[in-house]
């Protein structure tokens, strides 16, 4: 069969078939980026579930393109509450910010047109852009997010950069978060460059320590912010539910797009959700949520702080899922993986090469906290330093 051009950027990523290995009960995985499903506030789901199933039905009918309002209205006072400007009318609801990324794709790319990201960054934007056949061109990235020098030496030389992706709060791979000169900064570049920002935010309310950072979306004087939100991390991923916030011009043109791609998120869940909004406390529930990763954050960095040698680096992340290990030049965290670390101390990890979108930098590893027991964090850390 002779298919698109474009499906000869589309294929299975390499972390699938490194963690094929993921039904040895003896491994230890530090692969995932899931949420602790112990914190799925599963009894109060079932109620609100139950009661649109049994009520008038209306939550099984079609509704419109961007959302049920009750939900938009939810979003829209939550995002309000944290400094960004907005209404109802101005939220797309879509399935997860994964279907985000898909949407600024076709709305921005070109074959051939340049997409700005963190370097690394997160490979689902890679995988949701490709298809629209993009040029890279990844920023060096430090301690403190993207590096504005670098980002504007890479504007300067790329005159297609049509869209900048970034993931400013505890960013997955490296946990890593972007500096407030750096926000302010990077707003003024994408102003002078005409670029749309895509602003991917699935980790800001997982916030361990620290003050919040105003979003790019509260900082945006353009209209060239697209702000992405998920509940997939505060609430369940399988709800499959999340929100676009932008310009009115671009959340209609989004919202075209939505209709074209699936006609609409899925009307009960999107009602689910409104209802445990106006029932229960969500914030309750994501200071649980926080208080149990940053628990294991701990943990995890107590046990490398421990075991490993000093010739690896680790980031401190101060929310979200991840930390990021850098080992020394040379060392190839692939190859280690497949001949060490899965067959004698049964861990694994994400290699780092696969986040990258232009040259990969083999000597970085992905570790996920927020999926495992402490005695399971503690033993695999142990046997991978072992291992090394
Ligand atoms: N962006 C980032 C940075 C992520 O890590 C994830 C999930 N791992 C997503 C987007 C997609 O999440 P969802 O579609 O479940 O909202």
């Amino acid at each position: 069969m002779r298919f698109a051009e474009r499906m000869g950027r589309v294929a299975p990523s390499a972390i699938r078939d490194l963690l094929r290995h993921g039904a040895d009960p003896e491994l230890i995985s530090f692969g995932g980026g899931y949420p602790d499903p112990a914190l799925f506030p599963a009894a109060e789901l079932n109620e609100v579930y139950a009661e649109l199933l049994t009520g008038n039905r209306a939550a099984l009918q079609y509704c419109p393109s961007n959302g049920l309002a009750a939900l938009r209205e939810h979003v829209a006072k939550r995002l309000a509450g944290d400094g960004i400007d907005c209404a109802a009318d101005d939220v797309l609801i879509i399935q997860g910010a994964q279907q985000g990324l898909d949407l600024a794709g076709k709305l921005m790319i070109d074959p051939g047109d340049t997409v700005v990201t963190e370097n690394p960054t997160f490979l689902g934007a890679l995988i949701a852009f490709n298809p629209f056949e993009p040029a890279y061109a990844p920023v060096r990235t430090d301690s403190d997010g993207m590096d504005m020098a670098d980002l504007e030496r890479v504007l300067s030389e790329t005159p297609r950069a049509r869209l900048l992706y970034t993931v400013p709060d505890y960013q997955n791979p490296t946990g890593i978060t972007l500096s407030l000169d750096r926000r302010r900064r990077l707003i003024e570049l994408a102003n002078s460059y005409d670029l749309l920002v895509v602003e991917d935010t699935p980790y800001r309310e997982l916030r361990f320590d620290g003050a919040a950072l105003p979003s790019l979306a509260s900082l945006d004087t353009e209209g060239r912010v697209l702000h992405l939100g998920t509940f997939s991390k505060i609430l369940a991923p399988g709800m499959r539910l999340g929100w676009a916030v932008a310009s009115t011009e671009i959340v209609e043109k989004l919202t075209l797009l939505k209709l074209a791609a699936d006609t609409q998120t899925s009307t009960l869940n999107m009602a689910a959700a409104a209802l445990f909004l106006d029932r229960f406390d969500l914030d309750a529930h994501i200071r649980t949520a926080r208080a149990a990763y940053a628990h294991k954050r701990d943990v995890m960095l107590a046990a490398l702080r421990e075991h490993f040698p000093d010739t690896v680096s680790f980031t401190v992340p101060r929310g979200g899922l991840f930390t990021w290990l850098t080992f020394p030049a040379g060392f190839d965290t692939a190859a280690f993986m497949a001949d060490v670390a899965l067959p004698r101390a049964r861990v694994a990890y994400v290699p780092g090469a696969t986040f990258f979108p232009g040259a990969p930098q083999h000597n970085h590893a992905r570790l996920n906290f927020s999926g495992l027991s402490d005695d399971r964090i503690v033993e695999g850390i142990t046997r991978l330093s072992a291992a090394l």
